[in-house]
């Protein structure tokens, strides 16, 4: 028995309760939530009701308080929340606290601290080495050693629905003899997933893969939106820079680890070896099926337990040179791509490079179009058959460029 009204087979159902930012229009002030069927409790309202000794943690606006406080304060929260919305005597008390999901405003639901993109997916790796090089392109030497990532920019991680302007940068295709400053004519996604830090780490300890679980609260989406003609231009030799950093976009929902226990899977064989400190018993692969849609139709679904390296290892490898954790850290895991075609996570591989364009309903595409909109989601299993979603990432391309400066300068 549960207070809200669960519908049948909802992906948030009493084993995920996600933390979210919301406001609406009887309460502007940013409240934390968590999702539970088709409403939110507004968790900030109920903790100071029920004089919880963690309702100080909420009063924010955002979730780093809550992620600072470490597991022990997560386990509590997730336990009583679980409680006010089970047991019959919290109905009163908790019932005004439950309001519809459609009545509310998602903000971004953390303060990002430090931004960190990886490049853990076998097949993306392959692919895009095939798009640029030919089909003859191999792995780069240090692929199955090192979790390859950049420290990507944390100001502008957007909420989801933020629209996405086009980015305008140095672009140079291969047929032209000079670079051109334009907006961009390659703009693609990147559907990843997201690792949310929430204990901080002290400067020159690397953190053990064996603490993962200590660190790291939770799991978000991620699209991270790229330009391929600037970030082809502008990589050489370092990576990725103006061609990503414009705008990285994340779900409204952070799903705890705590709702993942079904989903954790052994990933991958590592052929060769990691290095010691990259090497665990724990299975931190992950077993979420993703869903692309462009304009509202499925183009992708990839599989983010082919991924070949670990949230863990990841996790081991970001600090492996002392560099510490804040509260707030994200880390991406790098385009999901999937053995099929049919799972690719960019449309750089869907189009292969823009030379093959793949149908969607009224024409093909290649890369995206201005109004154009895009939606991740993802859902994993849970306990007893049910499904843990992870809401969505949304996204919708507006002019840049000269026509965004006319457009501003016409309202
Ligand atoms: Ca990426």
């Amino acid at each position: 028995m549960s207070l809200p009204d669960l519908p049948p087979g909802t992906p948030f159902g009493l084993d995920n309760l996600p933390y979210g930012v919301f406001s609406h229009a009887g309460e502007p002030r940013r409240r934390a939530g968590v999702a539970v069927g088709d409403t939110v409790l507004d968790l900030s309202a109920a903790a100071e009701e029920a004089a919880a000794p963690f309702a100080p943690l909420l009063t924010s606006g955002v979730l780093n308080p809550l992620l600072a406080a470490g597991p022990a304060t997560w386990r509590e929260v997730r336990a009583r929340v679980t409680e006010w919305l089970t047991e019959e005597r919290y109905a009163e008390q908790i019932r005004p606290h439950l309001l519809p999901r459609n009545e509310i405003v998602m903000h971004l639901p953390f303060e990002v601290a430090d931004y960190v993109d990886f490049y853990s997916s076998e097949q993306h790796a392959i692919n895009a080495g095939r798009i640029f090089f030919g089909d003859a392109a191999v792995l780069p030497p240090n692929w199955k050693h090192v979790p390859i990532g950049y420290h990507g920019r944390a100001g502008t991680v957007l909420a989801s629905g933020t629209p996405i302007v086009r980015p305008s940068g140095q672009r140079k295709p291969r047929d032209e003899t000079v670079p051109t400053y334009g907006p961009s004519r390659t703009l693609d996604i990147e559907a990843e997933v997201g690792f949310v830090v929430g204990t901080p780490s002290e400067l020159g300890r690397p953190v053990p893969i064996g603490e993962f679980a200590e660190h790291v609260f939770g799991v978000c989406l991620v699209n991270d939106w790229s330009a391929r003609d600037i970030q082809a231009w502008e990589l050489q030799p370092l990576g990725p820079f103006l061609g990503k950093s414009f705008a990285t976009s994340i779900s409204s929902w952070v799903v705890p680890l705590a709702a993942l226990e079904h989903a954790r899977v052994t990933p991958p064989p590592q052929d060769p070896e990691p290095l010691p400190y990259l090497r665990t018993a724990e299975p931190w692969g992950l077993d979420l099926a993703l869903e692309i849609r462009l304009n509202g139709h499925l183009v992708s679904s990839p599989p983010f337990a082919t991924q070949y390296w670990t949230a863990a290892q990841q996790l081991a490898h970001l600090t492996a040179n002392g560099a510490n954790l804040r509260t707030g850290d994200l880390y991406a895991s790098g385009t999901v791509t999937g053995p099929e075609r049919e799972q690719r996570g960019s449309l750089l591989e869907l189009s292969w490079g823009g030379r093959e364009p793949f149908a969607v309903p009224g024409g093909q595409r290649t890369f995206l179009e201005d109004g154009d909109e895009v939606v991740i989601s993802a859902s994993a299993p849970g306990p007893g058959g049910a499904r843990i979603g992870f809401g969505e990432v949304r996204g919708t391309v507006v002019p840049g460029g000269s026509d965004h400066s006319a457009r501003l300068r016409s309202t």
